[in-house]
């Protein structure tokens, strides 16, 4: 089953996406991992990209839908999940058409669930492995050593988009862009909302429970 999980920043997709990854074996497609991925190697992506991430704006539909029609065009079959795409309805159309073009289909929309005042708590504390991408928090789950990544040995860093300035657009911008999706796909019937509250496993199993 392929699907899609879309919610606030700060909702735990990527981590969720990591466990459904693991344990599902899944194939994980991550915009945002995408253009901080181009960002580093300096292409010309990555750089296009550059002040709409560090702004928490969205990169223009044109950049960011051709990227997805690249990746899911590699897809060699097996079912993956999409993480922060699409983000706003032009991205969801182009998904459909993309899909039906490649005959694929995302039989579920994952929507997470999050109060906003827990999402900037979240979001100001969490620390990334600037080298494998590891996700930590600063008092919830902090890395054994501090600054060093428990996984790979990495530096831990924060996110520039995770800095309070930052925190509040990337909000804005989903409650103008993303939050509409969910009426979208409600009206598709392919919508299931997650409640994102509580720890990781928990949230894991309600994921595990909306596929089945
Ligand atoms: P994320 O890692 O999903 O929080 O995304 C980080 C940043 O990447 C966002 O704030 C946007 O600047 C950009 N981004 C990720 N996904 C998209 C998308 N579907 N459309 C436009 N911009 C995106």
């Amino acid at each position: 089953m392929n699907i899609l999980l879309f919610g606030p920043p700060g909702a735990g997709k990527g981590t969720q996406s990591e466990l459904l990854k693991s344990q599902l074996k899944m194939t994980h497609i991550s915009t945002g991992d995408l253009f901080r991925y181009a960002l580093k190697n300096q292409t010309p992506l990555g750089i296009e990209a550059k002040k709409y991430l560090d702004a928490g704006q969205l990169v223009p539909d044109s950049v960011t839908i051709d990227m997805v029609r690249d990746v899911l065009g590699r897809i060699d079959g097996n079912s993956f999940i999409l993480d922060g795409f699409p983000r706003n309805i032009a991205q969801a159309d182009s998904l459909e058409e993309m899909l039906k073009v490649l005959g694929l289909k995302v039989e579920k929309a994952i929507f997470v669930a999050v109060p906003p005042n827990e999402l900037v708590e979240r979001l100001s504390g969490r620390r990334v492995c600037e080298k494998c991408g590891a996700t930590y928090h600063i008092s919830a789950m902090p890395p054994r050593v501090e600054g060093v990544c428990d996984r790979c040995g990495g530096k831990v860093i924060q996110r520039s988009d995770d800095r309070r300035e930052v925190i509040e657009d990337r909000i804005k911008v989903y409650e103008q862009n993303t939050r509409p999706l969910k009426d979208y796909y409600r009206e598709k019937g392919r919508l299931v909302e997650v409640d994102g509250r509580g720890e990781t496993e928990e949230v894991f199993l309600r994921i595990k429970k909306a596929m089945a």
